[in-house]
């Protein structure tokens, strides 16, 4: 009679601990819920993308504040500095986001993950991984890799960092990880390849520099921008003066080398953040943000001087050319709520007015049309 009580005390402890055990269990399938609820969103965003620039933002925004990641970053293997043409085009700065290294060559990431391209979590090694954390105001303490591959091919490499020792631990569950990889690779494969066909409409084939119709879509960025700024917005018509004879005397072949090597010069002139295009057949425009009447007559008369005191050679053919240029200037302290395509046209036609200016005057010169 005295060992019944006693067996009933056992059988609760027993009872209390599974229950802590179904607790435990119950908590964890809800984290896991609420992780994969946060993958799932994660992943509905990176597809829905429409731009390489907006990708990028995305993963290293988004992705960092949801999980709670204190250090990330890309790494993409750009073989021929595409990648980072797209994003300059697109108006990213790809050298300052430190996020993101553009790389030729990935080899040290190959080494990293070897054969087993699998995702790597664990302690961080300074001399393994720096590399893979450059521009990181403070080293992480455990750290995620992710290789992001397609086709079996390694794009590169989403590195995740943590401050505490124990977030990132060899042998953890990396499910939603290679899957967030896997998509991430996915998303920036097809954001590249729809940029270059987005791009190669916007190029001009001979140049290599954009086109007019690239031109004009910038123009519409560019007056908002400075708009907001409150800045001048500046722009340089150039063209070479009687060409025709350049062809006429040369042929087409020499023409064409001409036109090539004064988009290299034009394009030298500028700062990387200014728009640049062939607008017409011998006929170059540029904008220039955020700054006004000086400095665009200062780097007008800059270009016209180079290219007049160049010596162009193409083939036995060593000959010499000179380039008028008009010039405006748009000053948005000084505008009103004006409709900014109307602002965008009215630039246009005075830096194109200027040019015919320049051409009546003479040629070989620079000539600036107030508003
Ligand atoms: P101006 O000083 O008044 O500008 O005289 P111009 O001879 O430069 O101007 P015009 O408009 O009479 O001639 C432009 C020439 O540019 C005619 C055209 O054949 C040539 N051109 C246009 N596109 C190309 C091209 O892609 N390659 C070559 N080689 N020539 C081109
Ligand atoms: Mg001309
Ligand atoms: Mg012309």
């Amino acid at each position: 009679m005295a060992a019944q009580p006693k067996q009933k005390k056992l059988e609760l402890s027993e009872l209390d601990t599974l229950k802590q055990r179904l607790e435990t269990l119950y908590d964890d399938a809800r984290n896991n819920e609420k992780i994969l609820k946060k993958f799932q969103y994660l992943e509905l965003k990176l597809l829905s993308c429409s731009s390489l620039s907006e990708l990028i933002q995305i993963i290293t925004h988004h992705s960092r504040s949801t999980f709670g990641w204190d250090t990330l970053t890309i790494i993409l293997h750009d073989e021929d500095r595409k990648i980072y043409k797209l994003l300059k085009d697109s108006g990213e700065d790809p050298d300052k986001q430190q996020t993101l290294q553009l790389l030729p060559d990935i080899s040290h990431v190959k080494q990293i993950y070897g054969m087993n391209r699998k995702p790597s979590l664990g302690r961080f090694d300074l001399a393994k991984h720096r590399t893979l954390f450059l521009d990181t105001q403070k080293y992480p303490s455990s750290i995620a890799l992710l290789p992001l591959q397609r086709n079996s091919r390694l794009l590169g490499s989403l590195n995740l960092g943590s401050y505490k020792p124990n977030r990132f631990q060899k042998g953890n569950a990396t499910d939603f990880l290679q899957h967030l990889a896997a998509v991430l690779a996915t998303c920036l494969h097809t954001a590249i390849a729809h940029e270059r066909l987005k791009q190669a409409g916007l190029t001009d084939a001979l140049t290599g520099i954009n086109n007019r119709r690239f031109f004009d879509q910038r123009l519409d960025e560019e007056i908002s921008r400075n708009k907001r700024l409150e800045t001048s917005l500046s722009c340089l018509f150039i063209d070479i003066d009687h060409f025709k004879v350049i062809n006429d005397s040369f042929g087409h072949d020499v023409g064409d080398d001409v036109l090539k090597k004064v988009a290299e010069l034009v394009r030298a002139q500028i700062r990387s953040i200014d728009v640049v295009a062939r607008y017409g057949g011998e006929e170059f425009a540029i904008l220039l943000g955020q700054s006004g009447e000086s400095k665009a007559v200062e780097i007008a008369e800059r270009i016209r001087s180079i290219i007049a005191s160049t010596q162009f050679n193409s083939g036995d053919v060593s000959t010499n050319i000179t380039v008028s240029v008009g010039v405006s200037t748009i000053n948005f302290r000084d505008t009103n709520n004006q409709d900014p395509k109307l602002i965008g046209r009215q630039l246009l036609q005075r830096a194109d007015k200027a040019l015919y200016q320049a051409k009546q005057s003479g040629r070989d010169r620079v000539i600036f049309l107030e508003d």
